[in-house]
């Protein structure tokens, strides 16, 4: 098994035991129920900041949305590919394209000007 790095053991320690074990259980859970694939209802575009975890925000799970994060949203071909993946290939209904405030690459832009 790989050692975590020390990130990740830094983040770890931060989690008491009781709610890790608990979190370990439903994660590997909800692992094992999506193996076989998956059904999201809904594409969601948003920026790479992590500060905007997408599956958070919607409050979802695991295979419930299928992300694709590109700094300030700004999609090329590579991004598109995968939206166009989604929206043949999975059972999507929405297409959800989420901007935020405060983003580093709008911030950046406005401030070269
Ligand atoms: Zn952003």
């Amino acid at each position: 098994m790989p050692r975590p790095s020390r990130f990740g053991r830094s983040c770890w320690k931060g989690i008491s035991d009781s709610c890790r074990e608990a979190a370990t259980r439903d994660l590997i859970a909800r692992r094992s129920a999506v193996l076989s694939g998956q059904q999201p209802q809904a594409v969601v575009l948003g920026c790479s900041d992590s500060r905007i975890p997408l599956t958070q925000i919607f409050d979802q799970d695991l295979g419930e949305l299928f992300e694709v994060r590109t700094v300030g949203n700004v999609v090329d071909a590579v991004g598109m590919g995968s939206i166009e993946y989604a929206l043949v290939h999975l059972p999507v209904r929405v297409l959800i394209i989420l901007g935020h405030e405060r983003c580093g690459i709008v911030e950046g832009r406005r401030i070269r000007r």
